[in-house]
């Protein structure tokens, strides 16, 4: 690949330079939600983010295998080891089948990313449907020395693994720190240590979810599924692992220590973290409450926004910040972010009726390579969007006949702005293509209003105006002509 992509690494706390495993190819894999409710605006980020990722990597040529779970099971109420199961608490509350729970929001979970744009990923396996999978996965850490079996239940020693590998090394915790901050056992426990996390999980006999282990009737660890999916799709090791930062500790650090101790090798090359969607300051969350559906942002049913907002706008909204960068969801921040994105989608028709010329009067190749930098940059939405408006402006300017490109440039120009807009952000253009086929329509309306004014019909001139305005479409006399937004 002739781009330099930089990714930041989190295990290494530094950006690098992005070599995959194997060249020309890409595996790619990002934790998935838990379908025991609808995704909030702050998960879509998350997933935004990596699309936007799969997407640039796409872009420049990679071959990419993205890998993204379902989690239906394992994934317990206080995201460590006790409790009931996401899923089956949410289940027992409605009286439902888990699976009708997990087919509810899984439909949900596709909808609002479809909604968003998103492009599916590859292969989405589910934990449920890799059963065997991950009772291999329990075995083989238990044969290397680093699980053991407790009432039916296996543990991973962590203070065992932690004698040749760091334990915390992604999260940058310290284990000494960990042990500290953990309460003693009070000798009820199945673990031989507070750290000890759960690979499986012995089921009680009114528990849901369970299926026949080596170790009895039981259920996977939540940790262990990603492990095992990712192992099965993408091998022992792969390029890059993505997710919230919240899943760093204990998740990511969980996957980091099974699949080293099962298959010998750390599993992950590029670990990246995306940060969190915050609403009033803090992070958005189903279980405080304080969150907002994307539903109830598209429909204006909320008590956040005077207004609805359309999914591109919202996906634009997004790439304000950079991924590993808080974004704050306000109100004005929307309606800013919906002004760039109207303006951004006229440059584009713009562009499409531009005239060359003989020289451009500005280096657009060196624009264009602009675009190219700040995605190589780790990424770099935001910076990415301060440049296309940079071409924004040019184009404006090219329009308003007060600077010149040529018709390679305009070529060039034409597809990187549109490859960049559409390919790498993922933002699609029904908007600007429904003004398309309005504007022949419009031009007929138009000249029909102009008639009648030509004519001193004021009344069928005001009926024209009125009735547009009325269909929200504004017109504008000015010098220039009469124009319409
Ligand atoms: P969950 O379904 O809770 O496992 O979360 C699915 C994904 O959404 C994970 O990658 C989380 O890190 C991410 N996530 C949860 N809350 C937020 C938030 N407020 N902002 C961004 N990402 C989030
Ligand atoms: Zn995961």
């Amino acid at each position: 690949m002739k781009q330099n992509l930089n990714i930041y690494n989190s295990l290494t706390g530094k950006k690098e330079e992005f070599t995959p495993l194997n060249d020309g190819f890409v595996g790619l894999y990002v934790c998935g939600p838990t379908v025991y409710s609808n995704v909030h605006l702050g998960n879509c980020r998350t997933f935004i983010s990596f699309d936007v990722v799969y997407r640039y990597l796409k872009y420049i040529g990679y071959k990419v295998r993205y890998v993204r779970n379902i989690t239906d099971v394992g994934h317990l109420v206080d995201d460590a080891d006790e409790g009931e199961d996401k899923i089956a608490k949410k289940a027992r509350l409605e009286q439902l089948e888990p699976m009708e729970i997990v087919q509810a929001y899984t439909i949900d979970f596709h909808n609002v990313l479809q909604k968003f744009n998103n492009i599916p990923p590859n292969i989405e396996p589910t934990a449920t449907g890799h059963i065997i999978e991950q009772i291999e996965m329990v075995k083989a850490i238990i044969e290397k020395g680093f699980g053991y079996e407790s009432n039916g239940s296996v543990y991973f020693d962590v203070e065992k693994y932690n004698e040749s590998h760091p334990y915390g090394e992604l999260s940058g915790r310290k284990i000494e720190d960990l042990l500290s901050n953990t309460r003693d056992l009070d000798g009820q426990s199945e673990k031989r240590a507070p750290l000890d996390f759960a690979l499986w999980k012995n089921a009680s006999d009114e528990h849901l979810m369970k299926w026949p282990s080596p170790w009895g009737i039981g259920f996977p660890g939540w940790h262990l599924e990603c492990s095992a999916m990712s192992t099965k799709y993408l091998g022992k090791q792969f390029d890059i692992h993505g997710g919230g930062m919240d899943l760093k500790f204990p998740h990511h650090e969980c996957e980091i220590a099974q699949g080293t101790s099962a298959n010998g090798t750390s599993p992950v090359k590029y670990w990246m973290h995306g940060n969190m969607l915050t609403l009033n300051g803090k992070k958005m969350s189903k279980s405080t409450g304080n969150s907002i559906l994307p539903e109830e942002l598209f429909s204006g049913d909320n008590d956040f926004m005077e207004k609805a907002f359309d999914p591109m706008v919202v996906r634009f909204f997004m790439m304000q910040a950079h991924y590993r960068s808080n974004l704050d969801f306000t109100s004005d921040a929307l309606l800013a972010a919906e002004k760039g994105f109207n303006k951004l989608m006229e440059a584009l028709s713009t562009l499409e009726k531009l005239k060359a010329t003989k020289d451009s009067s500005t280096d657009v190749t060196a624009l264009v390579n602009e675009f190219h930098n700040a995605m190589n940059d780790d990424f770099n939405a935001p910076t990415l969007v301060a440049n296309l408006f940079e071409a924004v402006k040019f184009i404006n300017s090219v329009n308003d006949n007060t600077a010149t490109i040529s018709k390679d440039d305009l070529a060039l120009l034409t597809k990187e702005m549109n490859g960049f807009i559409v390919d790498v952000l993922g933002i699609s253009l029904q908007i600007s293509s429904s003004d398309d086929k309005l504007a022949p329509v419009m031009d007929l309306v138009l000249d029909l209003r102009q008639e009648a004014r030509t004519n001193k019909d004021w009344t069928t001139s005001d009926k024209i105006r009125d009735g547009l305005a009325a269909a929200g479409i504004v017109v504008k006399d000015s010098k220039e002509g009469t124009s319409w937004k």
